[in-house]
């Protein structure tokens, strides 16, 4: 990635230490968690606080279902599953705002009206509707608009001087609808011209708040960088912005070496290097978003992933340490994958043309490739099952080779593996493939 100079003219403002916080949706998931970031940002905003907030709870899923019944021109579920999600935004802004004449009632109401209007707008029953990732990106970015919306309110309203900046108009992108590229020469203008100068008064020691995981394209349609994306956009304020560091606020105490929902006593890491951090995300740890480390790499700022729970607790730092620091291994699980192998029709080897040719299609589908392997006859790669993609691509491979999947399948990604950590993942499992480095095995198990 190239570097993004800090135009002269901000130098001063950059050189100001703002801190760039990250809130999940598990911490804005009710009321009691919109009151704890709260909490957290009054012990902080002494020095300049630049927030990032993804959508309230499970919203994102949700939004996700009212699409659904949206592209199926279904009006009933459609009015149904957004009321859900009117209902649990009200629910919560009541009791954050006894006042029912506080603004925030109708602010909150005209994005829903906004929203109703782009389904009214015709487009439930006529042809106007865009394909699938584009209006995937123009109803799902609803979940961040609601929330930030909510939050702005309520720091104001607690006495934390907040200004609300609309990521739109902050994070440029391209037009790859549900998994956007960042523009980041427009992107560091953008944000130069809007978030410097709200910093540069001495007097607003405050949050400027933005959303998480939106942007939009030179057209100005709303774009989304991928599920999880707002870990990206604070690395993207704090890459531009150039400040020393990035929290995530997380319901976990840290980077752990395993999920505590299927590993018992997992262990917390205390300090990682980006790149071992980089490892992690990209084989799935949930924990941070697989494009966030990159620009902090490259500008040297560090990460903190902290509890909102335990804010004083110290969670995991990932900064520039040695990468071979870990001394235990790290399991990662990635689950609903599919595995399929494909091989010439005619028993013939599998030679580069076939895989220029796979690679092809694979891309043509925007497949997402977790482990590949090749043998003399067959090429076998694990991927994201995704309903949309799938069909379509085991069609087009078919109609040239031989294909056999088998859905349903896991992952396991072990860093820093020992043959015990391998025993205790294979024992009442099927492996279907493995794939050993140095430092890191891939079994993909059934
Ligand atoms: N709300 C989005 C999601 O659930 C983005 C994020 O939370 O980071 O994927």
């Amino acid at each position: 990635m190239r570097r993004i100079p800090v135009p002269d003219k901000y130098l001063t403002f950059a050189l100001m230490d703002i801190k760039i916080f990250k809130f999940g949706g598990a911490s804005v998931n009710s009321a009691a968690g919109f009151r704890n970031v709260c909490r957290i940002l009054k012990k902080n905003h002494k020095t300049g606080i630049m927030a990032v907030v993804s959508a309230m709870g499970k919203t994102t899923n949700a939004l996700e279902i009212v699409l659904k019944h949206y592209m199926a021109n279904d009006p009933i579920l459609l009015i149904e599953s957004f009321n859900a999600i009117h209902e649990a935004h009200f629910n919560v802004i009541r009791e954050l705002f006894p006042d029912e004449s506080h603004p925030v009632y109708d602010e909150a109401e005209s994005l829903f009206d906004q929203l109703r209007g782009y389904f009214r707008k015709g487009h439930l029953y006529d042809k106007t509707k865009r394909a699938y990732d584009f209006e995937y990106d123009q109803i799902v970015s609803y979940g961040e608009l609601f929330c930030s919306c909510i939050l702005c309110n309520y720091l104001n309203l607690q006495g934390i001087p907040c200004k609300l900046f609309d990521a739109r108009e902050l994070v440029i992108t391209d037009d790859t609808f549900r998994d956007a590229r960042v523009n980041w020469e427009k992107t560091a203008e953008k944000i130069n011209a809007a978030i410097l100068p709200f910093f540069q008064n001495p007097g607003s020691l405050s949050v400027a708040l933005t959303q998480g995981f939106i942007g939009s394209d030179p057209r100005g349609d709303s774009t989304t960088l991928g599920r999880e994306g707002s870990d990206y956009t604070a690395a993207i304020l704090a890459y531009v912005l150039r400040t020393s560091e990035v929290t995530i606020w997380k319901d976990v105490p840290g980077i752990l070496n395993a999920d505590p929902k299927w590993f018992s006593n997992p262990k917390k890491l205390g300090i990682i290097s980006y790149r071992e951090a980089i490892e992690l995300a990209y084989y799935g740890a949930s924990v941070i978003h697989p494009k966030t480390i990159r620009p902090l790499e490259n500008a040297g700022i560090k990460l903190f992933v902290k509890s909102f729970q335990k804010p004083s607790s110290p969670g995991t730092l990932i900064t520039n340490i040695d990468q071979w620091n870990i001394r235990f291994p790290i399991y990662i699980r990635k689950q609903n994958q599919v595995l399929i192998s494909i091989s010439p029709r005619d028993f013939s080897f599998i030679v580069e043309e076939n895989l220029s040719h796979i690679f092809t299609i694979l891309a043509k589908h925007r497949a997402k490739t977790n482990v590949m392997q090749n043998s003399a006859i067959s090429f076998s790669v694990c991927l994201d099952r995704n309903e949309q993609m799938l069909p379509e691509l085991i069609e087009e491979l078919s109609s040239t080779y031989e294909i056999r999947y088998n859905y349903n399948v896991d992952l396991f990604t072990v860093r820093h593996y020992t043959p015990s950590a391998i025993r205790r993942l294979t024992k009442s499992r099927t492996v279907l493939l493995e794939q050993r480095t140095r430092h890191t095995v891939h079994l993909v198990v059934k």
